[in-house]
């Protein structure tokens, strides 16, 4: 999978370099391209952005410099990502259907966002997505665009040790994951449920479901609604 990013802070992208992502990097998994928007100026000041029309507070970045990089940088094949409070959400399922994508181009938006018209002119030649990670707001598309890639790239052949691991994550089911221990079997007055202990993996498995249907019951009783329930799961949500 080739990524490539567009951002006024190439350094701000310095953590896909690390950890998992530079191993995946290293393999040739995963090639990443951070590109520096301001190599697409024409001025001696190298700005990026102007006040907005209509006035208002901030600034907005120029399709004038926009519009030179994304020909330059994204492919009419790629998939152009826009990271945006006004997108759709940002979900494990996004992450699913983007990693089967050989290329993604992420555009950082920074003050008040792009220029819509550059966002319009990228429609018309590639498949565009605006998208959000949550209902609150960010700096910029940077720190979007490093948790878009990490869980994208964690679902691609080979970059975790452990390919089972992201099968069972909260989510993958359309659940919540329920809690987790590690030895030792008490630790300050607090034991490891037995069950994880006597070696049933069948009951094992049926308490595992049940930690993650209670627990997404408490917290995220909406996803129960999306979820693929058996006749036991809703029959234990039932009682
Ligand atoms: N004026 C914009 C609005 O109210 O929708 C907010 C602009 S925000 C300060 C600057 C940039 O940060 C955005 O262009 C986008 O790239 C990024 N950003 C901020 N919040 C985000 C979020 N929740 N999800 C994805 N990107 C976000």
């Amino acid at each position: 999978m080739r990524l490539d990013v567009i951002t006024i802070f190439p350094e701000y992208l310095g953590p896909l370099r690390e950890s998992l992502l530079g191993k995946a990097r290293s393999r040739g998994i995963i090639d990443i391209g951070i590109h520096d928007l301001r190599d697409w100026t024409s001025d001696v000041h190298k700005s990026v952005d102007d006040s907005p029309y209509g006035g208002g507070p901030g600034m907005v970045m120029k399709p004038t410099v926009w519009g030179p990089a994304l020909d330059a940088v994204c492919p009419d094949d790629a998939l152009l990502v826009f990271p945006t409070p006004a997108g759709e959400p940002f979900t494990q399922h996004t992450a699913e259907r983007w990693s089967r994508e050989p290329r993604i181009v992420f555009a950082c938006g920074r003050y008040e966002g792009i220029d819509q018209r550059v966002i319009d002119d990228a429609r018309g030649r590639a498949r565009v997505e605006e998208v959000s990670l949550g209902d609150y707001i960010l700096i910029g598309g940077e720190v979007a665009v490093l948790v878009m890639v990490e869980a994208v790239a964690r679902l691609l052949p080979g970059v975790l040790g452990n390919q089972q691991s992201h099968r069972e994550d909260s989510f993958s089911d359309g659940l919540l994951e329920g809690p987790s221990y590690t030895r030792p079997a008490s630790w300050r007055g607090l034991d490891v449920p037995p069950i994880l202990m006597s070696g049933d993996h069948a009951r094992v498995a049926s308490w595992k479901r049940q930690q993650s249907l209670r627990l997404t019951a408490q917290r995220r009783p909406e996803l129960l609604a999306s979820a693929e329930l058996s006749a036991a799961d809703q029959q234990f949500l039932d009682t």
